[in-house]
């Protein structure tokens, strides 16, 4: 079960008291075109690792010992291919045909590019904490269900006359209304197996409620990602948001469980949802040319072919993670082969790509990732 697990990491980070640490510098962009971005969605994966954004599956882990694979034969002959580029096109064709393209891929360490949690926890609360308030808050330490006390970029949109009203928020995993301070941030947060309400006799809704209220639960505190995706595609169709947040677990469950064959699965999965996502709202007039995605993950995790299943504050490499941004004022760079951001330059970035300032409400918080045109 993800939260005992998550808990037990949590447990034995509380006694190696976290220190806060600093964002790292970043280069600042100088305005020169007019912004186009009106919108903008972030969608977040968890755990899943740089080094299979980067490199595809991992040969040291498609076996029995490490990676708990069932049918061996049939996993290399969906996910190896003989070159890192043409295993992680196989494994994630969204990210490697459209957003190396049109967009910015950040975090390939081979390549002299890095995106580091600076946490110094490297597990989710602390994860989604510094991504969406872009700053580290030592007293976020655990993934207990805790309102946030600090307040989300996206608490801070939802105040403006601009974007009051048309924020959302879904996830997979139960803790997002006490990340996103449900009580508090006066926008839509749908996480976990809470069923939907604000949208009543929509059938599609109706379905994913009644499944998440009669499937099985693999895991406690997060349903599928397949009902979580549904039920928020739909609420953008109806509602059109224009800041909205979407995030997956399924790769974090897997990786816990060791079976790397599945983690494998549910990351090409995700690809395609959210290649899916990205698809449909380039079909609706409101978002078509003027939304910016931004896509990124909460944690890294350990190596292979030891440490993978695991991250936090003990793990080696748990705190490299991986950045992407596709979207009318970002230049497309592709896979960026120098850089060095930081989880906690997301925020303001997230409000950049909207034109807007995030340190003049949130002085703490890291300045915007350079990934725009202006
Ligand atoms: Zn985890």
């Amino acid at each position: 079960m993800i939260l005992s697990r998550k808990s037990l990491i949590s447990a034995a980070i509380l006694l190696a008291a976290a220190a806060p640490t600093v964002a790292s510098p970043s280069t600042k962009t100088t305005s020169a075109q007019k912004q186009k971005t009106e919108r903008v969605i972030v969608l977040m994966l968890d755990g899943l690792r740089w080094q299979e954004v980067f490199s595809g599956a991992d040969s040291t882990l498609m076996n029995k010992e490490n990676g708990s694979v069932k049918d061996i034969d049939a996993l290399k002959k969906k996910f190896w291919r003989d070159t890192p580029e043409a295993r992680r096109e196989t494994l994630m064709p969204f990210f490697w045909q459209v957003i190396s393209r049109e967009g910015q891929l950040h975090g390939n360490k081979t390549l002299g590019s890095s995106v580091t949690v600076t946490n110094k926890l490297n597990f989710s609360y602390p994860g989604y904490n510094e991504t969406l308030t872009g700053y580290v808050d030592p007293k976020v330490n655990s993934n207990d269900k805790i309102p946030n006390a600090n307040k989300t970029v996206f608490e801070w949109l939802n105040t403006l006359p601009q974007f009051n009203g048309s924020v959302a928020a879904f996830g997979a995993w139960d803790v997002f209304p006490s990340i996103f301070n449900v009580e508090r941030c006066g926008f839509p947060v749908n996480a976990g197996y809470q069923p939907f309400t604000l949208l009543p006799g929509n059938p599609v809704i109706d379905a994913m409620n009644a499944l998440k209220r009669d499937m099985p639960r693999r895991w406690g505190g997060e349903p599928y990602d397949a009902i979580t995706f549904q039920t928020a595609m739909e609420y953008l169709k109806v509602k059109k948001p224009k800041v909205f947040f979407l995030s997956l677990g399924e790769t974090d469950e897997w990786a816990h469980e060791g079976e790397y064959d599945r983690y494998l699965e549910s990351a090409q999965m995700s690809d395609r949802l959210f290649g899916e996502l990205w698809s449909t709202v380039q079909k609706m007039p409101e978002y078509r040319g003027k939304t910016t995605l931004i896509i990124a993950t909460d944690h890294g995790r350990g190596g292979a072919p030891r440490g993978w299943e695991s991250h936090g504050a003990t793990i080696a490499g748990a705190e490299d993670i991986w950045l992407a941004v596709l979207g009318p004022d970002t230049p497309a760079l592709g896979e960026i082969k120098s850089s060095k951001l930081t989880q906690s330059q997301i925020a303001a970035t997230i409000a950049k790509a909207l034109g807007k300032n995030y340190s003049q409400v949130q002085p703490r918080a890291a300045v915007p990732a350079p990934v725009f045109n202006r």
